[in-house]
């Protein structure tokens, strides 16, 4: 019997091929998208199912869940957290097959914020991500958080699949692209990997997020813990705000009175 597909397609030859996208009644209306949502979710009821996406969600194009769930390492600084570490995160705690995020915090003191500092900042985050249960904050056990990552897959030994988290257009695309190259069959790490432990692609089709209304020239350029740290150097709360542009400003005020309280004490003697 022939597998049925989730679309039924024509092809329409005009002077490019258009693929018209159409609802297969005979797919399974109950079927599971990596979404988490059914398939009939994707069609919209009043419009001859209309193939107009996920009623529930972003999803535009129903894929099938094939079951297998993924723990995403998130390694970094983190000194501290910012907005586009948090939309990343709170991207992949949306995904149905995503099971468990693990931010791995790294060692090296910066400006003063420890790495103690960085786990106590970042929790204050968790309570407004949705679906926090599936993010943990660990101090990274190495002196690099992506050798702590490496050294996490390695050290796996039940069933699992893992991936580094990056957005697609994202600076850390490259290492986590090369983290998944690297511990494909016949690479150089697949030889360490226990029996059923793999390391899987999730990318997030997300455009790291840019500054925007600060009083100076970081205009338009992504957010960094750099610029962040030197908000707080400065003891600018104006452009400091915009380190946090989807942040409630009690939680930004909050963030912002932990760090000049690390500030001040740096600067005391
Ligand atoms: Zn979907
Ligand atoms: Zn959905």
């Amino acid at each position: 019997m022939k597998k049925e597909q989730p679309y039924l397609t024509t092809i329409t030859t005009t002077t490019e091929t258009i693929k018209n996208r159409k609802y297969n009644p005979k797919f399974g209306d109950d079927k599971v998208c990596e979404c988490g949502h059914p398939y009939y979710r994707h069609f919209d009821s009043y419009e001859q199912m209309d193939p107009v996406g996920c009623k529930y969600c972003q999803c535009y194009e129903f894929k099938e869940d094939d079951g297998t769930k993924v723990t995403v390492l998130f390694p970094g600084g983190f000194k501290p957290m910012h907005q586009g570490h948090l939309n990343l995160i709170q991207e992949y705690t949306q995904k149905h097959k995503v099971e468990k995020i693990k931010i791995l915090v790294g060692p090296k003191e910066r400006d003063g914020i420890t790495q103690a500092d960085a786990l106590l900042l970042a929790d204050i985050f968790m309570d407004r991500l949705y679906n926090k249960e599936k993010v943990t904050i660990e101090p990274s056990k190495y002196p690099s958080p992506v050798l702590t990552a490496f050294k996490e897959v390695e050290n796996a030994k039940d069933p699992c699949n893992f991936t580094l988290a990056t957005s697609k257009k994202g600076k850390d695309y490259e290492r986590a692209h090369d983290f998944f190259t690297k511990h494909q069959k016949g690479e150089k790490y697949y030889d360490l990997l226990s029996h059923n432990v793999n390391v899987v692609k999730i990318d997030i089709d997300m455009t790291p997020i840019k500054y925007r209304d600060r009083t100076d020239e970081y205009n338009e350029t992504p957010i960094s813990s750099t610029v962040l740290r030197q908000d707080v150097v400065n003891k600018d709360f104006v452009n400091f705000k915009t380190n946090y542009p989807y942040e409630n400003i009690n939680l930004i005020v909050q963030i912002w009175t932990e760090l000049i309280i690390l500030e001040n004490n740096r600067t005391k003697d």
